[in-house]
Formats: structure tokens, C-alpha cells, sequence
């Protein structure tokens, strides 16, 4: 069965085509600068190398019809009809209480994703222009919706409430949500076959770090906590996301700096986080690189960046009663040992025993189990894929 994972940004549209059979990536790409001067399509066919196309997409429409036909060219694409697209899998970000699993995309479905719209301004409308797009240009092929939100919906009301008037959440929705849920459901049932032991025993805290990040703790393969809050600002301090911190600076650094709401919505969720604290940039391989060269304000950044990580592993190996393994995944968790290791020492009395000369020569992109043999706590690295989830929970909702 081949499906086709969508995933749709104000102006750009990430894509694969999936065979869900045997796990093939038949092929891939992003639509860039949609609806804005200079769009150009990425496409790269599984073995038959890497194809750009600059030409103007008006809107996702436009950019849904460009990768169909970059998908059927008789020359470089890789099925011979559209008829052969079985399904289209779509990345939803916010679904709210209303959906904790994947779900067959209906008109009711979008109505209820509408009303969530507030919850997710930027992305859940982005979302839907992928979906609408996709109706537009196939309407007879089944779509499927899988949401980030959705495997954090197992936590309980003690994890997910605020210290708020109970109507903050009853009558405006405020609650703890999570996201990155197709990650963390992804690498924690990597783990849980890696673990000799029976599921309902397992407690696993998932690190997704990248350029945002977000750490889980999985209960039994269900998700208790997560560190991501009513919008993914919440956690550890991120890319350019604050993260953490007390909820008074809001009022504070908007009355000092005279900032309107606009001004410092920017400001957490653009200006901080790591560009923030290092003045240096958003991406760990140019603060590990300018840390390395002396620069302290990366440093700092990276110092302030583990700190938090190993804190959130505390405690959730405090919610969860023990731990059984930890994951790293995402860019960073995936490739940068230096976090890796900065995270973890420390971490013996947990019973986390790292072989780290293995961490700093660990092969990159494959699955490794970067813990001793006698460790009692078990550490992997796990490339995510959340890709390969959707095309899954796609396939299972629409196989006839
Ligand atoms: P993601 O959001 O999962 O795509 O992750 C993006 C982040 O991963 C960026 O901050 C990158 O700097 C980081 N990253 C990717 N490759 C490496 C690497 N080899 N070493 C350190 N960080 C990396």
C-alpha cells in the first residue's frame, strides 16, 4: 500500500511517499516559499537522485498539483497514476482533547480543527491548506489525520493541569497538551522491543531534541508527562524558544521593553532559547563549534541547554518511580555526543551507566544502545521517523 505524508507550514510542504508494505521511502521532498517570490519543489526518487524545480506556487494547491506530477513524470517519477496513491497520512499539529488517536479526515473533522485553531494559530490552519489542497486535487483518495498532540492524551489530569482557576481549563481549553506525540510513540516502541522485559512493567523517558525539543515520560508505552504545555513554548529552553520560566517575566519584559502581545510572543518564541543565550545562533553545531573556539555565551548555552535536559530526566524518573531506558532522538539527541554526554553524566546514581567512548564514535543514523551491558538504566540513540508512523496509522485506518 503506498501513502503520502503531508506535512504542510504556513508556506511550505514537507512530502513522502511511503510503500507501508515493506517500509520503502519511494520518494521525497519540500515545497519551499509557497505563495511567496522564488517557490521551488524539491524532489528526490528513491535512487534516481535529486531534482529541483523553481516555478511559482501561488498556494498549496499549486504545490500539492507541482509534487503529483513530479511523482507521475514518465521520466523521473516513481508511480504510473495517481490511482497508484493509495492514501494521504497529514501531520495535524493541535487536536486538542478531542482526538487522541489518528482519524479518517472527514468535514467534521476539520470543523472540530477549526474550532482548535486558537490553540494553534500558525499551525493548525497551515495544516489544513495541506488537506484542503490535497481534496481539491484528490478527491476520491481516503486522508487520514495524525495528530502531535494525540499520544500525550494518556496523561492524567494531575500532569496536564495548571495551577490555574479550574475554567482556565474547563471553559478556555488550558491545559498541558504536548507535542512532537509521533515522535516520542515512535522511538518509545523502538525501545520497548530493545527491552527484555513485559510492556506494562516499562518506563521510558523519550528525549526529543532538536531544533525544538520536547521530553516525555512513557508509562507502559503510554505517555504520563511531557514537558511541551498548551503550545510548544513550553519545556526546555529550544532553537530560539524560551522554554521554562516564571510566568510574571511576561508582564514584566512587556512593561520594560514595551512590547505589545505580538512583540513578545516574538520575542519568547523567536529571539530566545539558544540564539537568545548565546547571541551566537540557533544551531547546536555552530554553538559547538564556537564554543569550541572560546566562545562563552555559546558555551553558556549549551551548559544551560543540559542542565535543563538532565533536570526533566530527574523528574520524570521521579514520576515514573525508576526508569527503565532513556532515548535521545531528533537532531541533536540523534547527533550531537557532546550534549548526549553533558546530559548524562551525572546521572550513575540513577543507575545510567554510559559507555562514552562508544557515545563519541557511535555510528550516526542507526539505532545504538549507547549504555554499558551492566547498566542498570538503558540508554539508545533512535532515528526518528515520524514519517513512517503516519504512513502507518494512515495505512491501518484505510486498508479495505
Ligand atoms: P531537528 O529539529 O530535529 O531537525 O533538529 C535540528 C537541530 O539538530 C539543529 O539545531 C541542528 O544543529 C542539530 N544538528 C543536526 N546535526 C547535528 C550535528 N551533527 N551535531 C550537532 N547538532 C546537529
Amino acid at each position: 500500500m503506498k501513502v503520502l505524508v503531508i506535512n504542510a507550514g504556513s508556506s511550505s510542504l514537507k512530502y513522502q511517499l511511503i510503500n507501508v508494505d515493506n517500509g520503502e521511502v519511494i520518494a521525497k521532498g519540500l515545497c519551499e516559499r509557497i505563495g511567496i517570490e522564488g517557490s521551488m519543489l524539491t524532489y528526490k526518487p528513491e535512487g534516481k537522485g535529486k531534482f529541483e524545480f523553481k516555478q511559482d506556487m501561488k498556494d498549496h494547491t499549486d504545490a500539492i498539483r507541482m509534487v503529483l506530477d513530479a511523482l507521475v513524470d514518465p521520466e523521473i517519477g516513481v508511480v504510473k497514476s495517481m490511482d497508484e496513491i493509495d492514501a494521504v497520512g497529514h501531520r495535524l499539529v493541535h487536536g486538542g482533547e478531542k482526538f487522541n488517536k489518528s482519524v479518517i479526515i472527514t468535514d467534521e473533522l476539520i470543523k472540530e480543527m477549526e474550532v482548535l485553531t486558537p490553540l494553534a494559530p500558525l499551525h493548525n490552519p497551515a495544516n489544513l491548506m495541506g488537506v484542503r489542497a490535497c481534496q481539491a486535487i484528490m478527491p476520491n483518495t481516503p486522508m487520514v489525520g495524525v495528530f502531535d498532540t494525540a499520544f500525550h492524551q494518556t496523561m492524567p489530569p494531575k500532569a496536564f493541569l495548571y495551577g490555574l482557576p479550574y475554567e482556565a481549563y474547563k471553559e478556555h481549553m488550558v491545559r498541558r497538551y504536548g507535542f512532537h506525540g509521533t515522535s516520542h510513540m515512535y522511538v518509545s516502541q523502538r525501545a520497548l522491543t530493545k527491552l527484555d522485559m513485559p510492556k506494562e512493567d516499562t518506563r521510558i523517558i523519550t528525549c526529543h531534541l532538536g531544533n525544538g525539543s520536547s521530553i516525555s515520560a512513557i508509562k507502559g508505552g503510554k505517555c504520563v508527562d511531557t514537558s511541551m504545555g498548551l503550545t510548544p513554548l513550553e519545556g526546555v529552553p529550544m532553537g530560539t524558544r524560551c522554554g521554562d520560566m516564571d510566568p510574571a517575566i511576561v508582564t514584566y519584559l512587556m512593561e520594560r521593553l514595551n512590547l505589545d502581545k505580538k512583540g513578545i510572543d516574538n520575542y519568547l518564541n523567536k529571539k530566545s532559547g539558544m540564539l537568545g543565550i548565546s547571541g551566537v545562533s540557533s544551531d547546536f553545531r555552530d554553538l559547538e563549534e564556537a564554543a569550541n573556539n572560546g566562545n562563552e555565551r555559546a558555551q553558556l548555552a549549551l551548559d544551560t541547554f543540559c542542565y535543563k535536559v538532565k533536570k526533566y530526566i530527574g523528574a520524570y524518573a521521579a514520576a515514573l518511580g525508576g526508569v527503565d531506558a532513556i532515548v535521545f532522538t531528533a537532531g541533536v539527541g540523534e547527533n550531537d555526543r557532546g550534549v548526549r554526554e553533558k546530559v548524562l553524566s551525572g546521572l550513575e546514581y540513577l543507575g545510567v551507566d554510559v559507555d562514552f567512548d562508544f557515545n563519541n564514535s557511535c555510528p550516526r543514523g542507526e539505532e545504538v544502545e549507547i549504555s554499558k551491558p551492566t547498566s542498570r538504566v538503558k540508554v539508545f540513540v533512535i532515528r526518528t521517523d515520524e514519517e513512517m508512523m503516519i504512513a502507518r496509522d494512515t495505512a491501518a485506518l484505510t486498508a479495505k
